[in-house]
Order: C-alpha cells, then sequence, then structure tokens
C-alpha cells in the first residue's frame, strides 16, 4: 500500500478528480498559486535561518537579502496571480512583512534545539502497519523541557480559531508519526506561527483524540483504495487547480475562452447553450405568468364555491361558459411518516391486509441500496430485480 501525505488524503476529499490527476495519472503542472510561491519562499527563509543558528545569528538584514534573492532566483511564468490589480511585488512585499515580523518576535532563535527543517517523516499509522503515512515537519524542535515541539508555518490570509486547529489534522498526523519513530517522547506539542497576523496557536492532544483520528484516516485511505471513479467536485478551490484543461466541468471554459471574442458565437457547445439559454428565459416569463394566472385561477374557485354553496347552486352560469360545482367527501388519510400513519399501518397488518394495500416505495428502495444500508446477501438477492439507466439532468445557470 502507498504512503499517504496529509495534503493528499486532504486533496481527494477536496476534489476526487484533481486527486487522480495528481497521484493516480502523476499529470505534472507546473502552474502554482502566488500565495502557495510565498509560503514556499518563507519555508525557505526559516530554513536558512535556523540552518544558519547553528553556527550565529543571521542579521535580519541578511535574512532579508536571502529571502529576496529566493523570490528572484525562484519566480517563473507559471505563477499564477489571481486577486485583480494585484501585483508580484505586493505579494513579495508581503513575505518580507512576514518575515520581519517573525524575527523580530523570536529573536535571537533560541526557544530550544532544532531536531530537523523540512524534516521528512515515513511511519506506519496503525500497529499492523497496514496504513502507512509521511509528511514534512516544518521545524521540529525539543524544548528546554524535554517536550517534541511540531512547528508549523501557516502564511494563509485567514486566522483559524483554536476550535479549528484543535481538530487540525495536519500536525496531529505529525505527532503520530513522531511518537512512531521516538517512542520515548512523553508530550508533543502542535505549534502553528499564523505570520500574516503575528499571531502563535498551539495546540496539545490527547491519546483517545489521536486514537480517532486515527480511525479516520484509515477509514479515508479504506476509501482512497477502494475507488474506481472519481467524480469532479467544483468549489472555490478550483480557482487554484491547475488541471482545468483536462476538467470536464472547465475544459469547455478553457476552449472557449482561448478563442476570439468574435468567434465564440460560431463555437457549437455555445450554440446551443446560448438557445438553451434563451428558450429557458422564455419559458421562465411564461411560467411566471402561469404561476400568476393560476393563483387569480384559485381565487375565482373558491369564489365560486361560496357562491354555489350559498346560492343553493351547482352550475353557475356565465356570459360563454358555465362552472360546475360539485361537493364531494373524501377520506384524507394520515401523512407518510406520521404518528397516525404508523398506528394505521400496524392495524391493517392486525387485520391481515396489509399485503393488499402496501406498495414498493422506489426512491426508499434506491436510498437504502445508495447508501448501503442492507448487507451484501440481501442485495444480491435483489440485483435481480434491478436494471440501470443512465439519467440526464439538463440545468441552465445565468451568467450573473
Ligand atoms: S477544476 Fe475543480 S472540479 Fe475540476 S478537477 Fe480541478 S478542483 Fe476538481
Amino acid at each position: 500500500m502507498p504512503e499517504y501525505s496529509i495534503s493528499q488524503l486532504g486533496k481527494f476529499e477536496e476534489c476526487a478528480l484533481q486527486y487522480k490527476f495528481l497521484y493516480v495519472d502523476k499529470i505534472k503542472r507546473y502552474e502554482e498559486g502566488v500565495e502557495a510561491f510565498l509560503g514556499q519562499r518563507f519555508h525557505d527563509a526559516m530554513e536558512w535561518l535556523y540552518k544558519e543558528r547553528a553556527f550565529r545569528v543571521v542579521p535580519l538584514e541578511e535574512l532579508l537579502e536571502y529571502y529576496e534573492k529566493d523570490w528572484a532566483k525562484q519566480w517563473h511564468a507559471e505563477v499564477k496571480i489571481r486577486k485583480e490589480g494585484r501585483t508580484q511585488d505586493d505579494y513579495r512585499l508581503m513575505g518580507r512583512r512576514f518575515i520581519e515580523d517573525y524575527y523580530k518576535r523570536h529573536y535571537p532563535f533560541d526557544e530550544g534545539c532544532v531536531l530537523g527543517l523540512e524534516k521528512y517523516i515515513r511511519f506506519p499509522l496503525d500497529d499492523s502497519g497496514r496504513y502507512k503515512c509521511k509528511g514534512i515537519i516544518d521545524r521540529l524542535m525539543l524544548a528546554p523541557d524535554g517536550a517534541f515541539e511540531v512547528h508549523d508555518y501557516k502564511t494563509g490570509s485567514k486566522l483559524p480559531d483554536q476550535a479549528e486547529l484543535d481538530k487540525d489534522r495536519q500536525l496531529a498526523l505529525y505527532q503520530i508519526g513522531v511518537q512512531k519513530l521516538w517512542p520515548d517522547v512523553k508530550e508533543a506539542r502542535l505549534i502553528w506561527h499564523l505570520v500574516a497576523f503575528d499571531v502563535e496557536m498551539r495546540s496539545m492532544r490527547t491519546p483517545e483524540a489521536l486514537d480517532v483520528l486515527k480511525k479516520e484516516i484509515g477509514e479515508l485511505i479504506d476509501r482512497i483504495e477502494a475507488a474506481t471513479e472519481y467524480e469532479p467536485h467544483e468549489s472555490p478551490l478550483c480557482d487554484w487547480c491547475p488541471y482545468w484543461d483536462l476538467c470536464p466541468v472547465k475544459k469547455h471554459l478553457v476552449k472557449v475562452e482561448a478563442l476570439p471574442k468574435d468567434k465564440w458565437k460560431d463555437e457549437p457547445g455555445v450554440v446551443i447553450v446560448d438557445a438553451y439559454a434563451e428558450r429557458w428565459r422564455k419559458k421562465r416569463e411564461l411560467d411566471t405568468e402561469i404561476k400568476g394566472v393560476e393563483g387569480e385561477l384559485d381565487e375565482l374557485r373558491d369564489a365560486a364555491i361560496s357562491f354555489a354553496e350559498k346560492e343553493g347552486v351547482q352550475v353557475i352560469a356565465g356570459t360563454e361558459a358555465r362552472l360546475r360545482v360539485t361537493g364531494k367527501e373524501r377520506n384524507v388519510w394520515p401523512a407518510k411518516g406520521s404518528a397516525e400513519r404508523e398506528a394505521l399501518e400496524q392495524e391493517l397488518r392486525a387485520a391481515g391486509v396489509w399485503d393488499e394495500v402496501s406498495t414498493l416505495d422506489a426512491s426508499a428502495l434506491e436510498k437504502a441500496v445508495a447508501e448501503g444500508k442492507w448487507g451484501p446477501d440481501v442485495l444480491e438477492r435483489i440485483k435481480a430485480y434491478v436494471s440501470t439507466e443512465k439519467r440526464y439532468t439538463v440545468t441552465l445557470k445565468e451568467e450573473a
């Protein structure tokens, strides 16, 4: 079984199709968001700072110079800036500020002994070794009180709250790894440096919480290993996905946007969508009109019933038509799922007539099969009665 990193596991949950492109088909893409680029440059600067710390304290100016050189050397044409109006310099200067703030807060960087920088760890998740994980710890430290500390730099612009960090899987998984690799570790602390806010946050995990996480990750790995279909999942994260040209929910947009504007309307897909949209809008107008007319008809129907009852008539004359109003008592049965309905069903069963009135609920059956409610023996028995067909839904989304 392959080794899984936390980002690989998270990718599968975010979008199974992107996971497939990246980890199953291993399609290389060099595109990256400027945010990830900045994050990597910050990590590079920190790695160098703490590497040098074994010999000396690097002055701030020298650290910033290292950062600037690294930025210029690593910058490439595939770094994408998605925020309108923002430039490379905006992000470069932002990174400088993160470094300055971090430097001032932690100077002279003697808060413990560095055990590893960008430390690559591989470890079994469970005792049997069935599940294997890997990861890179930004900085692993031995604190003066003997505790192991897992430090992580975050350059993102969202400040998580404590509850979120207490549930964060990444560093907790690293804690599992650290405790597997160094079983004598008595205590482990998880520390995030949220450098965009000059904030440091911490979390500790109990053995029970780590057991729950192991179980969840094991189940997720099982799902990944069993996957045969990889569905696209659209979300705001698509903006950072480099596979638009391959993804079925994005590739036509890519194709059309590559055309000159005056050629758009001749593209076969565009022709269909434009025609569809026109009819759909027309239908929407008519539906609105129909709804209004139906409302008027309802009011007139109520008026006719009142009139007929008051006048004691069954037929009301108009200039070119007549309205017949007839009333008939009918039974109203308790609604499905209600206590009365349940009691009624019991009565029918007790009376031995249930089979005559009960019917198969196809949608409930479909749901039960889809959710795997019944064991494989039941599914096998009912398989003979099921056939499959592909159903399509066509929905129009109006451009904003
Ligand atoms: S564009 Fe969105 S839906 Fe398509 S593969 Fe990428 S993340 Fe998934």
